[in-house]
């Protein structure tokens, strides 16, 4: 991806962002799991309770909050192609103490 498209998509997070009312968080360190609990999820704002770092986002650690992760790990598993994504999900929502 070029430059102008990486400045575009951050422009345009940082639009919602900020329409949201919310910051936009990020960095190469690990966020310590007391410090991610006091930042906005990334995507959707709630409060975060997990971090994901991807490789094309320049390996940045992201505040990502319950529901997201889980969506983001149903993704993925789908992604791959994974006939147990349903089980695991279930399995992984009951372990973080999702409903
Ligand atoms: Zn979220």
């Amino acid at each position: 991806m070029g430059y102008l498209a990486r400045l575009r998509i951050k422009n345009i997070a940082s639009e919602v962002a900020r329409r949201k009312g919310w910051s936009l968080h990020g960095r190469t360190k690990l966020y310590t799991p007391v410090g991610i609990t006091r930042l906005p999820c990334y995507r959707c704002g709630e409060t975060a309770l997990f971090q994901w770092q991807i490789c094309s986002d320049g390996n940045v650690w992201r505040p990502i909050c319950a529901e997201c992760d889980i969506k983001l790990n149903a993704l993925v598993l789908q992604f791959m192609n994974d006939d147990e994504w349903e089980r695991k999900i279930k399995i992984y929502r009951e372990s973080i103490g999702g409903e």
